[in-house]
């Protein structure tokens, strides 16, 4: 099926012959036939690099032409910029909703497409943002997510929501390949677009001792070392392609990048650039062997790195100078970096209290189908590595030759249910027990039958909670938020979480800045830090002088939760103490990646309990709005009247601090050549500026800055 013959705007159309697509793939041409322009509800459930964002953009040229809205769910942020990216300069207008969850973002309503994450959009219907009413086409990509245990119930209910308000709307829902795409299709009332096509050919097989067993041939590959992954990388680099290497933690990915660098050695004066670059900005042992690596054509690629050592790893990869990636399994669904082969080398993984598992078959395939580089590989390889003749045979049944998982619904997990819910009843969706049910039913934890009777006593547990939280009143039949309830779902917290600050500030007299944080690190809504047996000697000594500054009791069989959320208190007091970033990493076993997780997790939780003071606890108010721009920033309090310019960030403020300027009056007197001197010239003109001509944008300006010190 030819692109020029379809019902696109030309340019569109121009644009996609410039880029050399002309003409449909053989799923995409089964899209337009099952209703793609036609309005048809569709579940495209197609392996990865088939052509499935194609699809969408098609159908969201489409609608706009005719006058619609277009709204596109991703799972992460990362994906959420690159595909604005993809759909931007293409004649519409594309709009971002990132940031935080308490805005109702209505400016984004002018755009013709909005990208965002299932969290970010959830947040929106809280806030009953106008324009979702408006949206004609509701893209969900990785639909098969609703699966995943902690994020897949907000992505189901978010579209839920969305069917149950604009009911006439389309759905495209894209996927992997799944076990039951059938069942997921009929919830959506969507015609089944399903396919193994893909672009390029895989091959998929299992190594063992020197060769690939594919299913129907063997390939040799050269033994230079006694470690299986390294030749396998050696072999494809020789033919002049590129490896992804799948394992299981992070200390595998950074060992393996160490072997594959002293095995591969193709220093080159791009990937000393590349190094130097990496080397430069590294304040952590991490990153300084991320350089030494880099620099001889590997890398390894996992949550711990910083954005900037990420965005080097993935263009020096692109571009074909990195050789091969070792990367945990986590990044196998966001990271889109297609290689010739692929090795799958651990398949199995730690799960507390199971011990080692194997990874299910739809994670298999997501990495799997990495490989092979469209127009640029002849084909792709994925390869499992095996000991022994009969796990050849395991491998090849386990994984190669299984079907995938079906996919199963989240939303029965009482936690969960109690955040949404609330959130139903805040925003008016439901307003009676009964319709409540009704809404549910709506759910594909309905569709799939699930024990009806189980979902209707777990949401009757949660309606006594929010009762009893006093987040919700019942008279009879009828249901309604209270100021708290409407607070806490606008607020996007989980509602226990709101319970434990509420019930720790209603009781406290003086602040402390520690057993705020401690605080915040107990609420459900805070991921913690693993805790290693030689944390304990810190942690107990700090017990031993500041235990009174918590705000809670420490149980009496306080066990590791109690651990993990003090470790991780501690190292977000360090971060607001102006700790620098590698003693952090150092001090705490963490990577600058996992430090900014932590701080941004828990500045939202800061922000909303300044909220929630401001109703239940003023005396505390002040104290919170000040640690939200500390922690926001990192910055001890004596820096919070620079942080307010534009461009400033820990690391400028303390610079110019140090330097007697310590306030904006102070940076007035001191004059553009004085602050030059202490922060570079373009810096300083770039204040003087902000002083000068926009007084009023700088107090709001405070707000909007990044984070971290690299920002600064
Ligand atoms: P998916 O979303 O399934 O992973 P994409 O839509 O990102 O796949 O497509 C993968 C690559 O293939 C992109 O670079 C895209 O431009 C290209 N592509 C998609 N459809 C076609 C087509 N019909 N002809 C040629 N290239 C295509």
């Amino acid at each position: 099926m030819e692109i020029a013959d379809l019902p696109l705007p030309p340019d569109l159309a121009a644009g996609y012959a410039r880029r050399g697509i002309t003409e449909l793939y053989p799923p995409q041409a089964a899209c337009v036939e099952a209703g793609l322009f036609s309005g048809k509800n569709l579940l495209v459930a197609i392996p990865t690099a088939s052509g499935k964002t194609l699809v969408a953009e098609m159908a969201m040229h489409h609608q706009v032409e005719r006058g619609g809205k277009c709204l596109y769910i991703v799972p992460l942020r990362a994906l959420a910029s690159e595909k604005f990216e993809e759909f931007s300069g293409k004649g519409l207008r594309v709009g971002i909703a990132t940031g935080d969850f308490d805005r109702r973002d209505e400016y984004l309503g002018r755009n013709d497409i909005i990208v965002a994450t299932s969290e970010k959009v959830d947040s929106l219907l809280r806030n009953r943002t106008p324009w979702l009413a408006e949206i004609t086409l509701l893209v969900v990509d990785e639909v098969h997510l609703i699966d995943d245990p902690s994020r897949g119930a907000t992505l189901e209910m978010v579209i839920a929501k969305l069917r149950h308000k604009n009911p006439g709307m389309q759905i495209i829902a894209l996927s992997a390949t799944i076990g039951n795409p059938r069942d997921l299709a009929g919830w959506l009332d969507a015609g089944l677009v399903e396919s193994e096509w893909r672009p390029v050919d895989l091959r998929e097989g299992v190594f063992l001792e020197d060769g690939i067993r594919f299913a129907d041939s063997i390939r040799e590959v050269e033994r230079k070392s006694k470690y299986e992954d390294l030749d396998l990388v050696l072999d494809t680099v020789a033919e002049g392609g590129q490896c992804l290497v799948f394992v299981s933690s992070r200390r595998n990915a950074e060992a393996f990048a160490k072997r594959a660098a002293s095995g591969l050695k193709v220093a080159n004066p791009v990937l000393a650039g590349y190094a130097e670059k990496i080397r430069s900005g590294a304040s952590t042992d991490m990153g300084r062997i991320l350089a030494a690596c880099v620099a001889q054509g590997a890398a390894f690629h996992h949550a711990g790195l910083s954005r900037e050592e990420r965005g080097i790893v993935e263009a020096g990869f692109r571009e074909g100078q990195i050789k091969v990636i070792s990367s945990t399994p986590t990044l196998a669904a966001g990271l889109n970096l297609p290689a010739r082969r692929v090795i799958v080398r651990d398949y199995l993984r730690f799960s507390a209290g199971e011990g080692m598992l194997p990874i299910p078959v739809r994670e298999y395939r997501q990495m799997a189908g990495r490989a092979g580089r469209p127009r640029l590989d002849p084909y792709g390889e994925a390869v499992l590595i095996a000991k022994s003749e009969e796990m050849v045979d395991e491998l090849f049944d386990y994984y190669i030759e299984a079907e995938a998982e079906d996919v199963r619904s989240r939303c029965a997990d009482e936690a969960v249910l109690c955040t949404h819910i609330l959130s139903l009843i805040a925003t008016g969706f439901t307003r009676e027990t009964g319709e409540v049910l009704r809404f549910m039913d709506g759910t594909f934890y309905a569709y799939q039958g699930e024990s009806p009777r189980a979902l209707s006593r777990a949401i009757d547990r949660v309606l006594e909670f929010l009762r009893e939280a006093e987040m919700i009143t019942e008279v009879g039949e009828w249901l309604e938020p209270t100021e708290y309830g409407s607070l806490v779902s606008r607020l996007y917290i989980d509602p226990r979480s709101a319970e434990v600050i509420v019930k720790a500030m209603t009781g406290r007299k003086d602040y402390t800045d520690i057993g705020f944080l401690h605080l915040l690190c107990t609420t459900p809504d805070m991921p913690t830090l693993f805790v290693r047996k030689n944390d304990m000697y810190a942690l107990d000594r700090f017990l031993a002088d500041h235990r009174d500054e918590l705000w809670m009791e420490i149980p009496w069989d306080a066990g590791e939760e109690f651990d993990r959320s003090l470790k991780t208190a501690l190292l977000l007091g360090d971060w607001a103490d102006e700790i620098g970033e590698d003693v952090i990493c150092e001090r705490y076993s963490a990577g600058p990646g996992d430090v900014y997780g932590m701080v941004e997790s828990v500045a939202w939780l800061v922000h909303a309990s300044r909220h929630l003071a401001r109703l239940f606890a003023p005396h505390l108010a002040d104290p919170i709005e000040e640690m939200e721009l500390r922690t926001k920033h990192g910055i001890k309090k004596e820096l919070l009247p620079l942080i307010k310019l534009r461009g400033i960030g820990r690391v400028r403020a303390r610079r110019l601090f140090n330097n007697g300027i310590d306030s904006v009056e102070a940076l007035r007197e001191a004059g553009p050549e004085k602050v030059g001197k202490i922060l570079g010239q373009g810096i300083a003109a770039q204040i003087f500026e902000q002083l000068e001509g926009r007084r009023e944008e700088i107090a709001e300006s405070g707000e909007e800055q990044s984070t971290l010190s690299r920002f600064g």
